[in-house]
């Protein structure tokens, strides 16, 4: 059954997650470790961050978590923040964070779109986050619907975000394509009883994806002609 409608996760789907988040892990991690080479190495531990190589690794806590989850990771290691100080820090620095798009979104989007397909953002991070990176790289008006952690629905992997685009645009679930990067994105698919593809531009290995029993492609850029095949 041909897709009416698509919603996307964010990162790692539109957003190549390793450009993207790697840099502002490791900055984070400068900047909360200071001059103690022992706590930057125990916050890269909790966050799951190759100190070595510059990258996040696979299973890390920063794939899929929200950022409060990223917030009680660390706080035991840093005594004199409090949490909600650091919530402000991880959120205001990611707001500003420039995602590295996997494709010029806006053109690319807009052909979607111009195709007759409503399409959806669902991503475990922040609204108002998602909201100012999409609009940075001109996407933002390209979606019916984008919601976050936040915004009422719960988070992935549960089915919530899913249902409510749904609502939104009219649509019975199978008629939509849920494409994620992560087993979690195909778990909220899936439980909302929606169709759902993976991508290879986020974390997760091709191994990985293919044993969810999922179509998986390279990344984005390969989804109009598989819309048509
Ligand atoms: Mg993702």
């Amino acid at each position: 059954m041909r897709a009416e409608a698509i919603l996307f996760d964010k990162d790692g789907t539109l957003f190549d997650f390793q450009k993207t988040w790697a840099p502002w892990v490791g900055a984070l991690i400068r900047e909360l470790g200071g001059s103690d080479p022992g706590l930057r190495a125990a916050l890269a531990e909790a966050w799951g961050y190759d100190m070595q190589k510059g990258r996040i690794r696979p299973g890390s806590i920063v794939i899929a978590s929200e950022v409060g989850d990223l917030a009680e990771a660390v706080l035991p290691l840093l005594p004199t923040h409090d949490r909600d100080g650091l919530m402000a820090c991880l959120l205001g620095t990611s707001a500003r964070l420039e995602g590295v798009e996997v494709v010029a979104l806006a053109g690319f989007l807009a052909g979607l779109s111009g195709s007759g397909l409503q399409l959806g953002l669902a991503t475990n991070d922040a609204e108002s986050v998602a909201r100012a990176q999409l609009r940075r790289v001109g996407a933002e008006a390209s979606f019916d619907f984008i919601a976050g952690y936040d915004s009422g629905y719960g988070g992935k992997p549960g089915p919530g975000m899913c249902l409510a685009f749904a609502a939104h645009a009219g649509l019975p679930p199978e008629r939509i394509l849920m494409v994620g990067d992560s087993a979690h994105d195909i778990a909220a698919g899936r439980a909302a009883g929606m169709q759902t593809l993976a991508v290879l531009s986020g974390v997760a290995e091709y191994d990985d994806l293919v044993a969810l029993g999922v179509p998986v492609l390279p990344d984005i850029t390969h989804l109009p002609a598989w819309l048509d095949s």
